[in-house]
Protein backbone atom coordinates (compact mmCIF):
# COMPACT_ATOMS: atom_id res chain seq x y z
CA UNK A 1 0.00 0.00 0.00
CA UNK A 2 1.30 3.35 -1.33
CA UNK A 3 -0.28 5.54 1.06
CA UNK A 4 -3.60 5.18 3.41
CA UNK A 5 -4.58 6.05 6.58
CA UNK A 6 -5.02 3.91 10.27
CA UNK A 7 -7.22 4.00 12.41
CA UNK A 8 -7.26 2.74 16.19
CA UNK A 9 -10.24 2.35 19.14
CA UNK A 10 -9.91 2.46 22.06
CA UNK A 11 -12.07 -0.04 24.10
CA UNK A 12 -12.41 -1.44 28.19
CA UNK A 13 -12.34 -4.75 28.18
CA UNK A 14 -13.87 -6.47 31.10
CA UNK A 15 -11.56 -6.68 34.09
CA UNK A 16 -11.07 -10.13 33.46
CA UNK A 17 -7.84 -11.95 31.57
CA UNK A 18 -10.37 -15.07 29.91
CA UNK A 19 -12.97 -11.99 28.54
CA UNK A 20 -10.36 -10.08 27.96
CA UNK A 21 -9.05 -12.70 25.50
CA UNK A 22 -12.18 -13.81 24.13
CA UNK A 23 -13.05 -10.47 23.05
CA UNK A 24 -10.01 -9.73 21.22
CA UNK A 25 -10.49 -13.04 19.41
CA UNK A 26 -14.08 -12.17 18.76
CA UNK A 27 -12.87 -8.18 16.91
CA UNK A 28 -10.23 -9.98 15.11
CA UNK A 29 -11.58 -13.18 13.84
CA UNK A 30 -15.26 -12.05 12.91
CA UNK A 31 -14.61 -8.24 11.81
CA UNK A 32 -10.73 -8.58 10.70
CA UNK A 33 -9.71 -5.63 13.36
CA UNK A 34 -5.98 -5.57 14.50
CA UNK A 35 -6.19 -6.32 18.08
CA UNK A 36 -3.60 -5.41 20.81
CA UNK A 37 -4.40 -5.86 24.62
CA UNK A 38 -2.53 -3.44 26.87
CA UNK A 39 -2.87 -2.70 30.42
CA UNK A 40 -5.34 -0.13 31.76
CA UNK A 41 -4.97 3.19 29.51
CA UNK A 42 -1.13 3.06 29.63
CA UNK A 43 1.32 4.85 27.17
CA UNK A 44 1.17 2.78 24.51
CA UNK A 45 4.19 0.70 23.28
CA UNK A 46 3.98 0.46 19.73
CA UNK A 47 2.20 3.72 18.62
CA UNK A 48 2.53 3.29 14.82
CA UNK A 49 2.87 -0.18 14.30
CA UNK A 50 0.09 -2.13 14.44
CA UNK A 51 1.09 -6.09 15.90
CA UNK A 52 -0.99 -8.86 14.76
CA UNK A 53 -1.63 -10.85 17.41
CA UNK A 54 -3.80 -13.23 15.38
CA UNK A 55 -1.57 -16.62 15.31
CA UNK A 56 -0.08 -15.87 18.91
CA UNK A 57 -3.78 -15.60 20.43
CA UNK A 58 -4.94 -18.43 18.20
CA UNK A 59 -2.61 -20.71 19.30
CA UNK A 60 -2.90 -19.53 22.83
CA UNK A 61 -6.91 -20.17 23.42
CA UNK A 62 -6.18 -23.58 21.88
CA UNK A 63 -3.56 -24.27 24.51
CA UNK A 64 -6.15 -22.95 26.92
CA UNK A 65 -8.71 -25.51 25.49
CA UNK A 66 -6.41 -28.28 25.73
CA UNK A 67 -5.24 -27.81 29.06
CA UNK A 68 -6.89 -30.92 30.24
CA UNK A 69 -6.31 -32.64 27.01
CA UNK A 70 -2.01 -31.84 27.35
CA UNK A 71 -2.09 -33.98 30.22
CA UNK A 72 -2.78 -36.84 28.37
CA UNK A 73 -0.39 -35.97 25.27
CA UNK A 74 2.62 -36.01 27.79
CA UNK A 75 1.84 -39.75 28.15
CA UNK A 76 5.38 -40.49 26.69
CA UNK A 77 7.16 -38.38 29.53
CA UNK A 78 7.78 -39.65 32.98
CA UNK A 79 4.31 -39.48 35.23
CA UNK A 80 4.61 -36.24 37.48
CA UNK A 81 2.06 -36.27 39.84
CA UNK A 82 1.08 -32.72 40.38
CA UNK A 83 -1.26 -34.04 43.44
CA UNK A 84 1.36 -35.78 45.32
CA UNK A 85 3.02 -31.87 45.13
CA UNK A 86 0.92 -29.63 44.95
CA UNK A 87 -2.47 -28.88 46.11
CA UNK A 88 -5.16 -26.26 46.08
CA UNK A 89 -8.09 -25.40 48.80
CA UNK A 90 -9.72 -22.35 47.99
CA UNK A 91 -6.75 -19.55 46.69
CA UNK A 92 -3.94 -21.45 48.58
CA UNK A 93 -1.40 -23.50 46.90
CA UNK A 94 0.95 -25.63 48.90
CA UNK A 95 3.70 -27.42 47.70
CA UNK A 96 5.01 -30.56 49.17
CA UNK A 97 8.30 -32.05 49.26
CA UNK A 98 10.98 -33.90 51.30
CA UNK A 99 9.90 -32.86 54.79
CA UNK A 100 9.01 -29.27 53.50
CA UNK A 101 5.69 -27.70 53.37
CA UNK A 102 5.62 -24.08 51.95
CA UNK A 103 2.47 -22.56 50.53
CA UNK A 104 1.14 -19.45 48.25
CA UNK A 105 -1.58 -17.54 48.36
CA UNK A 106 -2.54 -17.08 44.53
CA UNK A 107 -5.07 -14.84 43.40
CA UNK A 108 -8.88 -15.99 44.10
CA UNK A 109 -9.88 -16.92 40.73
CA UNK A 110 -6.35 -18.93 39.55
CA UNK A 111 -7.44 -22.63 39.54
CA UNK A 112 -4.69 -25.20 39.33
CA UNK A 113 -6.70 -27.61 36.99
CA UNK A 114 -6.38 -24.25 34.35
CA UNK A 115 -2.35 -24.89 34.99
CA UNK A 116 -0.08 -26.68 32.89
CA UNK A 117 1.96 -30.07 34.43
CA UNK A 118 5.33 -28.25 32.81
CA UNK A 119 4.99 -24.94 35.38
CA UNK A 120 4.40 -26.91 38.36
CA UNK A 121 7.42 -29.05 37.42
CA UNK A 122 8.91 -25.94 36.51
CA UNK A 123 8.44 -24.91 39.51
CA UNK A 124 9.00 -27.31 41.82
CA UNK A 125 12.41 -28.36 40.21
CA UNK A 126 13.70 -23.81 40.86
CA UNK A 127 12.55 -24.36 44.55
CA UNK A 128 13.99 -27.52 45.17
CA UNK A 129 16.75 -28.22 42.64
CA UNK A 130 20.04 -28.11 45.09
CA UNK A 131 18.67 -31.00 46.88
CA UNK A 132 16.91 -32.83 44.43
CA UNK A 133 16.74 -32.88 40.61
CA UNK A 134 14.82 -35.95 39.35
CA UNK A 135 11.81 -33.89 38.54
CA UNK A 136 13.65 -32.97 35.30
CA UNK A 137 14.14 -36.87 34.40
CA UNK A 138 12.54 -38.29 31.50
CA UNK A 139 10.26 -34.71 31.03
CA UNK A 140 9.12 -33.90 27.58
CA UNK A 141 7.04 -30.24 28.00
CA UNK A 142 4.65 -29.26 25.38
CA UNK A 143 3.43 -26.02 27.14
CA UNK A 144 3.13 -23.66 24.74
CA UNK A 145 3.79 -19.56 25.21
CA UNK A 146 1.15 -17.22 25.93
CA UNK A 147 1.38 -13.89 24.85
CA UNK A 148 2.98 -10.99 27.22
CA UNK A 149 5.78 -11.27 29.40
CA UNK A 150 5.57 -11.27 33.36
CA UNK A 151 8.26 -10.25 35.63
CA UNK A 152 9.59 -11.55 39.24
CA UNK A 153 8.97 -7.91 40.40
CA UNK A 154 10.61 -6.96 43.66
CA UNK A 155 10.05 -3.28 44.00
CA UNK A 156 13.81 -2.90 43.93
CA UNK A 157 16.72 -0.68 41.53
CA UNK A 158 17.20 -3.68 39.28
CA UNK A 159 13.73 -4.76 38.96
CA UNK A 160 12.16 -1.33 38.54
CA UNK A 161 14.57 -0.74 36.04
CA UNK A 162 13.47 -3.86 34.28
CA UNK A 163 10.20 -2.79 34.37
CA UNK A 164 11.44 0.55 32.37
CA UNK A 165 12.79 -1.82 29.51
CA UNK A 166 9.91 -4.04 29.23
CA UNK A 167 6.60 -3.76 27.20
CA UNK A 168 3.41 -2.01 29.31
CA UNK A 169 1.62 -5.56 28.43
CA UNK A 170 4.91 -7.21 31.46
CA UNK A 171 2.37 -8.45 34.19
CA UNK A 172 4.13 -7.35 37.51
CA UNK A 173 4.25 -10.39 40.30
CA UNK A 174 5.82 -9.72 43.45
CA UNK A 175 7.01 -12.67 45.69
CA UNK A 176 5.53 -11.34 49.27
CA UNK A 177 7.59 -13.15 51.83
CA UNK A 178 5.03 -14.29 54.70
CA UNK A 179 4.77 -16.31 57.63
CA UNK A 180 8.43 -16.14 58.47
CA UNK A 181 10.26 -14.35 60.87
CA UNK A 182 12.86 -11.68 60.32
CA UNK A 183 13.48 -8.17 59.47
CA UNK A 184 12.26 -8.12 56.25
CA UNK A 185 9.72 -5.33 55.59
CA UNK A 186 7.40 -5.11 52.68
CA UNK A 187 6.10 -1.18 53.69
CA UNK A 188 8.44 0.30 50.89
CA UNK A 189 7.50 -1.90 47.90
CA UNK A 190 3.95 -1.45 48.56
CA UNK A 191 4.53 2.13 48.68
CA UNK A 192 6.47 2.28 45.26
CA UNK A 193 3.23 -0.10 44.09
CA UNK A 194 0.92 2.27 44.97
CA UNK A 195 3.08 5.22 42.72
CA UNK A 196 2.86 2.51 39.99
CA UNK A 197 -0.60 2.65 40.38
CA UNK A 198 -1.58 5.88 40.32
CA UNK A 199 1.15 7.37 38.08
CA UNK A 200 1.53 4.74 35.77
CA UNK A 201 -2.05 2.68 36.01
CA UNK A 202 0.42 -0.06 36.28
CA UNK A 203 -0.89 -3.10 39.15
CA UNK A 204 1.46 -5.43 41.45
CA UNK A 205 -0.01 -8.78 41.50
CA UNK A 206 1.01 -9.36 44.99
CA UNK A 207 1.65 -13.54 46.26
CA UNK A 208 2.44 -14.18 49.99
CA UNK A 209 4.58 -17.08 50.67
CA UNK A 210 6.33 -18.84 52.77
CA UNK A 211 8.67 -20.56 49.72
CA UNK A 212 11.68 -18.75 51.00
CA UNK A 213 12.06 -20.79 53.84
CA UNK A 214 12.98 -23.95 52.12
CA UNK A 215 16.81 -23.56 51.81
CA UNK A 216 16.58 -22.97 56.25
CA UNK A 217 16.78 -26.56 55.85
CA UNK A 218 20.60 -25.87 55.10
CA UNK A 219 20.96 -24.09 58.45
CA UNK A 220 20.49 -21.04 56.01
CA UNK A 221 19.12 -17.33 56.38
CA UNK A 222 15.63 -17.52 54.67
CA UNK A 223 16.14 -16.60 50.74
CA UNK A 224 15.70 -18.47 47.18
CA UNK A 225 16.79 -21.33 47.07
CA UNK A 226 18.32 -21.09 43.63
CA UNK A 227 18.76 -17.81 41.12
CA UNK A 228 15.12 -18.35 39.96
CA UNK A 229 12.80 -19.21 42.73
CA UNK A 230 12.25 -16.05 42.20
CA UNK A 231 10.05 -15.95 39.41
CA UNK A 232 8.47 -19.16 41.30
CA UNK A 233 5.34 -17.15 41.26
CA UNK A 234 5.69 -16.12 38.02
CA UNK A 235 5.80 -19.54 36.46
CA UNK A 236 2.90 -20.97 38.60
CA UNK A 237 0.61 -17.58 36.99
CA UNK A 238 2.21 -17.90 33.50
CA UNK A 239 -1.15 -19.92 31.96
CA UNK A 240 -3.35 -17.53 34.39
CA UNK A 241 -1.98 -14.38 32.65
CA UNK A 242 -0.86 -16.19 29.28
CA UNK A 243 2.50 -15.51 29.83
CA UNK A 244 5.42 -15.86 26.68
CA UNK A 245 8.39 -15.47 28.23
CA UNK A 246 9.34 -14.74 32.21
CA UNK A 247 11.46 -11.51 33.44
CA UNK A 248 14.01 -10.82 36.33
CA UNK A 249 15.60 -7.90 37.42
CA UNK A 250 19.47 -10.18 37.17
CA UNK A 251 21.84 -7.49 37.03
CA UNK A 252 25.28 -7.43 35.10
CA UNK A 253 26.83 -8.03 38.72
CA UNK A 254 25.41 -11.08 38.91
CA UNK A 255 25.80 -12.44 35.02
CA UNK A 256 28.80 -10.97 33.51
CA UNK A 257 30.58 -10.24 36.82
CA UNK A 258 30.92 -13.66 38.43
CA UNK A 259 29.90 -12.98 42.14
CA UNK A 260 30.29 -9.10 41.17
CA UNK A 261 34.14 -9.98 40.77
CA UNK A 262 35.18 -11.79 37.81
CA UNK A 263 34.48 -11.71 34.41
CA UNK A 264 32.69 -14.34 32.34
CA UNK A 265 30.80 -14.87 29.06
CA UNK A 266 27.21 -15.12 30.31
CA UNK A 267 25.69 -16.45 27.50
CA UNK A 268 28.25 -19.15 27.06
CA UNK A 269 28.26 -20.03 30.83
CA UNK A 270 26.34 -23.75 32.16
CA UNK A 271 23.92 -21.36 34.34
CA UNK A 272 22.85 -19.66 31.11
CA UNK A 273 22.51 -22.69 28.84
CA UNK A 274 20.74 -24.89 31.62
CA UNK A 275 18.10 -22.05 32.95
CA UNK A 276 17.44 -20.61 29.25
CA UNK A 277 16.83 -24.33 27.80
CA UNK A 278 14.43 -25.13 30.33
CA UNK A 279 12.30 -22.12 29.95
CA UNK A 280 11.75 -21.74 26.44
CA UNK A 281 10.90 -25.56 26.85
CA UNK A 282 7.82 -24.37 28.62
CA UNK A 283 6.77 -21.56 26.64
CA UNK A 284 8.61 -19.51 29.28
CA UNK A 285 12.03 -17.94 27.90
CA UNK A 286 13.99 -16.28 30.07
CA UNK A 287 13.88 -11.87 29.67
CA UNK A 288 16.58 -10.60 31.29
CA UNK A 289 16.36 -6.63 30.11
CA UNK A 290 18.98 -5.51 32.56
CA UNK A 291 21.72 -8.59 32.15
CA UNK A 292 24.13 -5.81 30.57
CA UNK A 293 23.22 -3.22 33.18
CA UNK A 294 25.15 -2.34 36.35
CA UNK A 295 23.22 -1.24 38.74
CA UNK A 296 24.70 2.21 38.79
CA UNK A 297 23.09 2.00 34.97
CA UNK A 298 19.90 0.87 37.03
CA UNK A 299 19.88 3.85 39.05
CA UNK A 300 20.21 6.22 37.00
CA UNK A 301 17.14 4.48 34.61
CA UNK A 302 15.02 4.70 37.83
CA UNK A 303 15.79 8.04 38.60
CA UNK A 304 14.60 9.29 34.75
CA UNK A 305 11.60 7.51 35.45
CA UNK A 306 11.19 9.48 38.84
CA UNK A 307 10.97 6.26 40.90
CA UNK A 308 13.92 7.83 43.06
CA UNK A 309 12.67 7.62 46.78
CA UNK A 310 9.84 4.87 45.53
CA UNK A 311 12.19 1.97 44.36
CA UNK A 312 14.13 0.91 47.13
CA UNK A 313 16.72 -2.39 47.50
CA UNK A 314 16.59 -2.00 51.26
CA UNK A 315 14.15 -4.60 52.49
CA UNK A 316 14.26 -3.45 56.14
CA UNK A 317 12.79 0.15 56.82
CA UNK A 318 9.02 -0.09 58.57
CA UNK A 319 8.84 3.99 57.53
CA UNK A 320 7.29 5.15 54.14
CA UNK A 321 9.90 6.59 52.17
CA UNK A 322 12.71 6.26 54.13
CA UNK A 323 15.49 3.38 54.44
CA UNK A 324 16.73 1.84 56.96
CA UNK A 325 20.28 3.25 56.60
CA UNK A 326 22.07 0.24 58.01
CA UNK A 327 21.72 -2.80 55.79
CA UNK A 328 24.41 -3.31 53.34
CA UNK A 329 22.01 -2.19 50.54
CA UNK A 330 21.46 1.08 52.12
CA UNK A 331 26.09 1.67 52.97
CA UNK A 332 26.38 0.47 48.77
CA UNK A 333 23.28 3.23 47.68
CA UNK A 334 24.73 6.01 50.60
CA UNK A 335 28.36 5.71 49.86
CA UNK A 336 27.61 5.94 46.00
CA UNK A 337 25.62 9.54 46.80
CA UNK A 338 28.78 10.45 49.11
CA UNK A 339 26.54 10.07 51.98
CA UNK A 340 28.59 9.28 54.95
CA UNK A 341 27.34 5.79 56.56
CA UNK A 342 27.41 4.01 59.65
CA UNK A 343 30.69 1.61 60.24
CA UNK A 344 28.90 -1.06 61.98
CA UNK A 345 26.77 -4.38 62.21
CA UNK A 346 26.41 -5.71 58.77
CA UNK A 347 28.43 -3.05 57.13
CA UNK A 348 31.60 -3.56 59.16
CA UNK A 349 30.88 -7.72 58.56
CA UNK A 350 30.38 -7.21 55.10
CA UNK A 351 33.48 -5.12 54.05
CA UNK A 352 35.64 -7.09 56.45
CA UNK A 353 34.62 -9.91 54.29
CA UNK A 354 36.97 -11.15 50.89
CA UNK A 355 35.80 -11.46 48.10
CA UNK A 356 33.99 -8.41 48.49
CA UNK A 357 30.43 -8.78 48.16
CA UNK A 358 29.66 -7.05 44.50
CA UNK A 359 33.03 -6.03 44.43
CA UNK A 360 33.20 -4.25 41.40
CA UNK A 361 30.38 -2.20 42.09
CA UNK A 362 30.96 -1.87 46.00
CA UNK A 363 34.64 -0.42 44.99
CA UNK A 364 33.26 2.27 42.66
CA UNK A 365 30.69 2.97 45.47
CA UNK A 366 33.31 3.42 47.86
CA UNK A 367 35.24 5.66 45.46
CA UNK A 368 32.60 8.13 45.77
CA UNK A 369 32.11 8.09 49.12
CA UNK A 370 34.10 5.85 51.65
CA UNK A 371 34.33 7.79 54.59
CA UNK A 372 32.11 6.95 57.41
CA UNK A 373 29.78 9.24 60.03
CA UNK A 374 32.76 9.52 62.25
CA UNK A 375 35.15 10.12 59.65
CA UNK A 376 36.93 6.65 59.04
CA UNK A 377 37.83 6.21 55.68
CA UNK A 378 37.54 2.47 54.38
CA UNK A 379 40.51 2.68 52.77
CA UNK A 380 42.69 3.45 56.10
CA UNK A 381 40.55 0.96 57.82
CA UNK A 382 40.68 -1.94 55.11
CA UNK A 383 44.59 -1.25 53.56
CA UNK A 384 44.17 -4.22 51.45
CA UNK A 385 41.83 -3.11 49.40
CA UNK A 386 43.77 0.49 48.93
CA UNK A 387 45.24 -1.21 45.22
CA UNK A 388 41.48 -2.22 44.15
CA UNK A 389 40.28 1.34 44.92
CA UNK A 390 43.24 2.26 42.55
CA UNK A 391 41.27 0.92 39.18
CA UNK A 392 38.86 2.44 37.18
CA UNK A 393 35.46 1.11 37.35
CA UNK A 394 33.72 4.14 35.36
CA UNK A 395 32.51 1.38 32.42
CA UNK A 396 30.15 0.95 35.10
CA UNK A 397 27.80 3.79 34.26
CA UNK A 398 26.89 2.30 30.14
CA UNK A 399 25.54 -0.89 29.19
CA UNK A 400 26.93 -3.93 27.73
CA UNK A 401 25.61 -3.72 24.39
CA UNK A 402 25.90 -7.38 23.54
CA UNK A 403 23.95 -8.92 26.68
CA UNK A 404 21.02 -8.34 23.84
CA UNK A 405 21.71 -11.04 22.22
CA UNK A 406 20.04 -13.32 25.14
CA UNK A 407 16.90 -11.55 24.92
CA UNK A 408 13.71 -13.39 23.43
CA UNK A 409 13.67 -12.39 19.89
CA UNK A 410 10.05 -11.10 19.83
CA UNK A 411 11.12 -8.40 22.38
CA UNK A 412 15.21 -7.76 21.67
CA UNK A 413 14.18 -4.51 19.47
CA UNK A 414 11.84 -2.66 21.83
CA UNK A 415 13.88 -3.34 25.03
CA UNK A 416 17.02 -1.93 23.12
CA UNK A 417 15.43 0.98 21.62
CA UNK A 418 14.45 1.79 25.43
CA UNK A 419 17.64 1.46 27.09
CA UNK A 420 19.20 3.64 24.61
CA UNK A 421 16.80 6.64 25.40
CA UNK A 422 18.16 5.91 29.33
CA UNK A 423 22.23 5.10 28.80
CA UNK A 424 25.08 4.94 26.59
CA UNK A 425 26.74 1.95 25.12
CA UNK A 426 30.28 0.45 26.61
CA UNK A 427 32.85 2.05 24.81
CA UNK A 428 36.07 -0.57 22.95
CA UNK A 429 38.27 0.36 25.83
CA UNK A 430 35.24 0.09 28.80
CA UNK A 431 34.84 -3.07 27.30
CA UNK A 432 38.57 -3.97 27.89
CA UNK A 433 38.29 -2.90 31.41
CA UNK A 434 34.68 -4.94 31.91
CA UNK A 435 37.01 -7.74 30.74
CA UNK A 436 39.72 -7.82 32.73
CA UNK A 437 37.87 -7.62 35.79
CA UNK A 438 39.42 -10.67 38.07
CA UNK A 439 39.61 -8.83 41.42
CA UNK A 440 40.29 -11.78 43.94
CA UNK A 441 41.94 -14.00 42.01
CA UNK A 442 44.09 -15.71 44.66
CA UNK A 443 40.83 -16.05 46.61
CA UNK A 444 39.29 -19.71 46.93
CA UNK A 445 36.53 -18.83 49.23
CA UNK A 446 32.99 -18.13 47.20
CA UNK A 447 30.55 -14.91 48.22
CA UNK A 448 27.75 -16.04 50.06
CA UNK A 449 24.44 -14.28 49.76
ZN1 LIG B 1 18.60 -0.66 54.50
Amino acid sequence: MKSGTSYFIDVSAPNNDKKTLELMQELMLKYNWKTEVVSHRAKRDIISMNANMKTSLERYMLELQDNGAANTSTEKSKKYRVSTHWNQTNSTLTFSWSDEKVFFEMPTDWDMKETHEDLFRLAHYVLVAPWDTSVLENWKPSRKPGWRPGLAFSGGIDSAAAVALMPNSTVLIYNERSDIPGKLDHTNALRFFEELSQSEQREVVRVQSNHESIRMRDGKMAGFSTDYACAVQVILLADHFGLDSIGTGMPLENTYLWHGYKYRDFGETWFWNHYSKIFEEVGLPLYQPVAGCSEIVNMQIVEQMNWTGFAQSCLRSNTPGKVCGRCWKCFRKNSLLGIPFKLEGEIETFLAKRPLKQAASTLYSIQQGGVSEKGIKIKERFPDLKPLLALDFDFLNRYLPTASELLPPRYRDYTVERLKQYSQPMSASDLEKLRQVDLFSESVQVAED
